[in-house]
């Protein structure tokens, strides 16, 4: 439990927890037919979510909230209810021990498991989801042990075995989707970015409009199959989408077989819902048919973070962690057709420590290594966020100015080369020695899409920096050197 020290937050954790569990209570409530006990229960999922995802609201005033809200939720409905016995007072007090049992167990469980798994980020991430949705509806199945035989008459086994499974495909189903909610604290701090990231286009609306349909063909068909109907178009949407959103349809295929059936709209003329051993096994196979799309989108999570892993390597110089001279040419390719298209300015800088070699000679290679590693930081600092720096050889770096003349792309030059002339640089063994850069420019009034050119007419600047001693900046317009 992680203690919070005041108490706004303390109250807005009860708040939180008591109006989610709350809310769920009732729409479990809501969700079950007169004569059974309810399709969907995503109050115990939701709330271990909570405490999983927000860990700031596990303390005992987000536990008071939501035992509260437990509570509240049984007596007020229970009128309506017509299958229990006893007073409402005791009996929602042993339904809340099961849901509490349940949350326990869950959220001590997920405590133990390494931060990835809690993500579902892992290929084995759903393997320990399916574990310790099995432990927590086991532990609430010793609840239902007590509690059946006294509210329903039945054996403590059956007792046992009818709550552990409501428990497990309402776990199974809901809990993903807590574990894999996007960042919120990223959506208020960035929220382009999130909203680029979800943004859908017309071919990504395929799998699920697949889905939709085997839905309808389900309930139109009906039968035993009709359940697996949407379980291709479900391996199809998490190949297309990221995790959150596979678990939110997977969620909603879960709600559709269970409410569907229960509300007798997907006829399947071998259930006989009353009976309890058939209600169980279906509840099963819906539960344990969710892992496999949640496993493909694991799987492909897993995949597309290694694909990332490995383009970013591809384009990074392993020791700046600047853009390698390839992935500079390409970005700044790019980046100069934009331009052009926009008739802007460009200017482009190159950039050359200065003896470099006597650097090497003097302090030795590992010493050189620091002021490569140095100089990339203080470049890096020196330009503009909308700059582009890359290390495009030995000593050598590049940099591509968007809408700068000669002026501006002077002064940046100038900063960078002022700031490393007056930063002695750490060389290790206490060491610390002066280096200088020399830079040469290249502009243009309206960009043209020839980096080459760019880059040449730099080199060239760079080039009269060096012979008229160093530690300076040159700088040439293209048109001017062209004509
Ligand atoms: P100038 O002022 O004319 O630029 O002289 P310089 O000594 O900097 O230029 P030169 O091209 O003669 O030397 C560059 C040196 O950079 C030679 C090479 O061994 C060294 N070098 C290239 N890549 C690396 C690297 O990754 N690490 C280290 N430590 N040295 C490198
Ligand atoms: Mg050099
Ligand atoms: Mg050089």
């Amino acid at each position: 439990m992680h203690p919070i020290p005041n108490w706004t937050e303390q109250i807005k954790a009860a708040t939180i927890t008591g109006v989610i569990v709350f809310a769920a209570c009732l729409l479990g409530i809501l969700s079950r037919p007169m004569g059974h006990l309810a399709a969907l229960w995503p109050a115990n999922a939701l709330l271990i979510g909570l405490f999983v995802r927000f860990p700031t609201l596990n303390n005992p005033c987000g536990w008071l909230g939501a035992i509260v809200a437990y509570v509240v939720a049984y007596v007020v409905t229970y009128p309506a209810a017509d299958i229990m016995t006893g007073s409402n007072w005791s009996v929602s007090l042993l339904l809340t021990g099961g849901n509490l049992v349940c949350v326990v167990t869950g959220v001590l469980l997920f405590s133990w498991l390494d931060d990835e798994h809690r993500h579902l980020k892992h290929p084995l991430s759903v393997l320990y989801l399916a574990l310790v949705a099995s432990c927590s509806a086991a532990a609430a199945g010793v609840v239902g042990a007590i509690a059946d035989p006294i509210l329903s008459n039945a054996s403590p086994l059956k007792g046992w075995a009818f709550w552990f499974v409501t428990e497990l495909v309402n776990l199974m189903a809901v809990l993903p989707v807590m574990l894999s909610l996007p960042d919120l604290s990223g959506f208020r701090l960035n929220r382009r970015r999130t909203f680029k990231t979800y943004h859908i286009n017309s071919g990504k609306i395929l799998p699920i409009c697949a889905l939709l349909m085997s839905f309808t063909l389900g309930i139109i068909v009906g039968g035993p199959g009709a359940p697996v109907f949407p379980i291709p178009a479900l391996l199809w949407c998490a190949l297309s989408y990221d995790i959150f959103i596979t678990s939110v349809l997977t969620l909603l295929y879960s709600g559709w077989v269970l409410i569907s059936m229960s509300l007798g709209y997907l006829p399947i003329s071998i259930v006989n819902m009353n009976s309890r051993p058939m209600l169980l096994s279906i509840r099963i196979g819906v539960s344990l048919l969710a892992l496999a799309p949640l496993t493909v989108a694991c799987v492909m999570a897993a995949r597309e973070e290694l694909l990332r892993q490995l383009k970013y390597i591809a384009e990074h110089d392993q020791l700046t962690g600047l853009l390698n001279r390839r992935a500079f040419n390409e970005r700044a390719s790019s980046l100069l057709i934009r331009l052009s298209e926009q008739k802007r300015p460009v200017a482009v800088l190159m950039l050359d420590i200065d003896k470099f070699k006597d650097v090497n000679d003097t302090y030795g290679h590992a010493g050189g290594d620091r002021v490569l590693v140095a100089f990339a930081h203080i470049a890096s600092a020196g330009l503009r966020d909308v700059d582009m720096l890359g290390r495009i050889g030995g000593e050598e770096f590049a940099a591509i100015l968007p809408g700068c003349g000669r002026k501006e792309a002077e002064m940046i030059a100038q900063r960078v080369r002022n700031k490393l002339a007056n930063t002695p640089i750490d060389i290790g063994d206490s060491q610390q020695i002066p280096v200088t850069v020399s830079i040469g420019a290249s502009f243009v009034h309206q960009a043209v899409p020839d980096i080459e050119a760019l880059l040449l007419v730099a080199d060239n600047a760079l080039y009269r920096a060096k012979e008229n001693g160093r530690n300076r900046v040159e700088s040439d317009d293209v048109n001017e050197i062209k004509n």
